[in-house]
This record gives structure tokens, C-alpha cells and sequence, in this order.
């Protein structure tokens, strides 16, 4: 079977305190054990040292973005190999928010996917529809179109997880109904059975991402194709805990 993960996308949130409250809140948290969920913490970078210092091991953090190369003179960015030299061992690519606000198409997406890969990084690759797009019955096309950017430049699949974030639910409170999260995901399946291999639409986790709450996760888990969730507003609170016991 494949193995329920729980993200925590912290996105551009924090200060060092609440930081280290919100971290202390997620050591004392009784959740499944490691067999069980994959429990993945995304703070901002500049974060990632003092939640990877102080977070129990049982928990793995994440990066929420890194460069589309090697790195070198390029101001501002954070290359793959330098998250991998901090012992940061995922990171979160093409978010939503980074392909609408920093115009990341789905061609630089499938880039940084590769090369993340290459340097040994995990990711977890995120794609989703606007709500005009899923008013016009585009769904499946531009979540598709996503995942083959990808599917161009990459083979093996074994380290990434795809996060289905439906741009409309996203930190707006709308959250997909377990049924349209379900019909996107059995979606996404088929198509990795016809584009990729049957082996890999098996396998690949398809976690879902937008407006996830302590009240509504239980019912979407128990959907058969929803292996997870990628949490934005609710990973800084309790709740997140929650969330995670949803994986039983
Ligand atoms: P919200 O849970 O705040 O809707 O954010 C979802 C998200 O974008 C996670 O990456």
C-alpha cells in the first residue's frame, strides 16, 4: 500500500518564537508512527535549520522551493545541493502560489523537478486548476499538462509525491468535497497508467492540498485514491495533529 504523508506548507509565515512554539506543539503531538504517516514540516528557509535542530526525528522537514540548477550567480535563490548539504531531505515544487504570483510555467516546473531529483532531494510536485478552468471543464487538461511537464524530464517517480491543490480551495476555506478530490486523483492515476507505467499509477502518492482542517480531513482520507494532505493555514495550528491521525 502506499503510505499516508501529511505536509505542513508553513509557506511565507513565522517568527523565530512562534516558530519554536509551533515546532514544541508538534513535539508533544501523539500521532501513528513513522510505519504509518510520513510527516513532513515546510517552513520558510530561513527557518529550515531551527525547526530541522529542534523538531523530534520522527518528523522531516522541507523546503518550499529551490533553484532550477546548480547554483551560482543567482541572488536571492537556494540551490538544491545546498538544501541537501543542510540534511534537508524534501522539498515543495510548483506551488500555486509560485506558478501564479512568480510566473513559474509548467516547463520550469518540470526543470526543477529533474534536477532536484538528480541531487537526491524528495519532492513533493504540486499542481491544480483555477476555478475558472474547472468552470470551463479543463480540469483533468491543465492538471495533466502539469504532470507531463514533469513526466518529460524525469523517469524515475520512486521520490516524488504529487500534491493536487485545486487553486480555488486554497487558503480560501472551499475545500474540495471528498468526491471531487477523489475524482481528480482516480484521474491523475489513469493517467499516469496510460503516460507513464501501471507500476507508477499504483505506487505514486497523491496527497490533497487546500482549505484541509482538523474538521474536514477524516472524510477526505477515507477516499481510496487520497494518500494525503499538503496543509497551508491549518499546519500552524493544533490541528495539524489532527490532521495527521487521519491516516488511521
Ligand atoms: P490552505 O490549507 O491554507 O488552504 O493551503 C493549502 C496549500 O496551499 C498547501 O500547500
Amino acid at each position: 500500500g502506499r503510505k499516508f504523508i501529511v505536509g505542513g506548507n508553513w509557506k511565507c509565515n513565522g517568527t523565530n518564537e512562534e516558530v519554536k512554539k509551533i515546532v514544541a506543539t508538534l513535539n508533544q503531538g501523539e500521532v501513528p508512527s513513522e510505519d504509518v504517516v510520513e510527516v513532513v514540516i515546510s517552513p520558510p528557509f530561513v527557518f529550515l535549520p531551527l525547526v530541522k535542530s529542534l523538531l523530534r526525528s520522527d518528523f522531516h522537514v522541507a523546503a518550499q522551493n529551490c533553484w532550477v540548477k546548480k547554483g551560482g550567480a543567482f541572488t536571492g535563490e537556494i540551490s538544491g545541493e545546498m538544501l541537501v548539504n543542510l540534511g534537508i531531505p524534501w522539498v515543495i515544487l510548483g506551488h500555486s502560489e509560485r506558478r501564479a504570483l512568480l510566473g513559474e510555467s509548467n516547463e520550469f516546473v518540470g526543470d526543477k523537478v529533474a534536477y532536484a531529483l538528480s541531487q537526491g532531494l524528495k519532492v513533493i510536485a504540486c499542481v491544480g486548476e483555477t476555478l475558472e478552468q474547472r468552470e470551463a471543464g479543463s480540469t483533468m487538461d491543465v492538471v495533466a499538462a502539469q504532470t507531463k511537464a514533469i513526466a518529460d524530464k524525469i523517469n524515475d517517480w520512486t521520490n516524488v509525491v504529487i500534491a493536487y491543490e485545486p487553486v480555488w480551495a486554497i487558503g480560501t476555506g472551499k475545500v474540495a468535497t471528498p468526491a471531487q478530490a477523489q475524482e481528480v486523483h482516480a484521474d491523475l492515476r489513469k493517467w499516469f497508467q496510460a503516460n507513464v507505467s501501471a507500476e507508477v499509477a499504483e505506487s505514486i502518492r497523491i496527497m490533497y492540498g487546500g482549505s484541509v482542517s482538523g474538521a474536514n480531513c477524516k472524510e477526505l482520507a477515507a477516499k481510496p485514491d487520497v494518500d494525503g494532505f499538503l496543509v497551508g493555514g491549518a499546519s500552524l495550528k493544533p490541528e495539524f495533529i489532527d490532521i495527521i491521525k487521519s491516516a488511521t
